[in-house]
């Protein structure tokens, strides 16, 4: 294979990428001076070596030589919340709202329905695992902010069903935003005031 089908093969693993948009890609560069295939390749470099996962909420940030974010650092955050969402692209919406003030947790993807291996679609184990440590913490509510489509409901009853019994012992509120939003809504394409009307109203 060459390096021009080689390309073509990389771009074509890019989410919602098919073969000819891929190689429109690839024409795109070429014709495109060198400088701009040059910056490409020094930022895609640069970016996956300075931009680091957080090791307790799981979302991208830039590396400060610390493995958590300077969220879940922040101390004057209110530690009776916790928000999960699937992607850093719904947190990063959520966050713009400055309307929610606790922590966040990063599910990394969603539940597709009638999906036999769930817990290996999101970071189930991890989750569990976070939440446990927060109930020494007084963590008291957490908010399933998941899109309101069948994938996003499907990940939600997944998830009230895997903490109903942690949720239950602990006196654990769990609430949803999913359903504050109008039926089909992305939230990662969902406005600020949508978000912060299904914050306020979430049940
Ligand atoms: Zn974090």
């Amino acid at each position: 294979m060459d390096n021009t089908q080689r390309l073509i093969e990389l771009f074509k693993e890019f989410p919602g990428i098919g073969p000819r948009q891929a190689k429109r890609f690839v024409y795109f560069l070429l014709n495109r001076n060198p400088a701009y295939a040059n910056d490409l390749a020094r930022l895609v470099t640069e970016v996956r070596a300075t931009v680091h996962s957080c090791d307790t909420c799981f979302r991208f940030f830039l590396n400060d030589n610390s493995k958590t974010c300077p969220i879940c650092r922040d101390n004057s955050r209110d530690k009776k919340s916790l928000m999960i969402v699937s992607h850093d692209v719904d947190f990063e919406n959520i966050e713009k709202t400055h309307f929610y003030n606790g922590y966040y947790f990063i599910l990394g993807g969603t539940v597709p329905i009638l999906e036999n291996n769930p817990d290996k679609r999101i970071r189930q184990k991890e989750l569990v695992e976070n939440i446990e440590k927060r109930i020494s913490n007084g963590l008291s509510e957490i908010i399933l902010a998941l899109s309101y489509n069948p994938e996003g409901e499907n990940t939600l009853t997944y998830l009230e069903q895997i903490l109903k019994p942690l949720t239950d012992k602990n006196n654990i509120k769990i609430s949803t935003l999913g359903r504050g939003l109008s039926t089909g809504t992305e939230l990662e394409y969902s406005d600020s005031d949508t978000i912060k009307n299904a914050l306020k109203n979430r049940q």
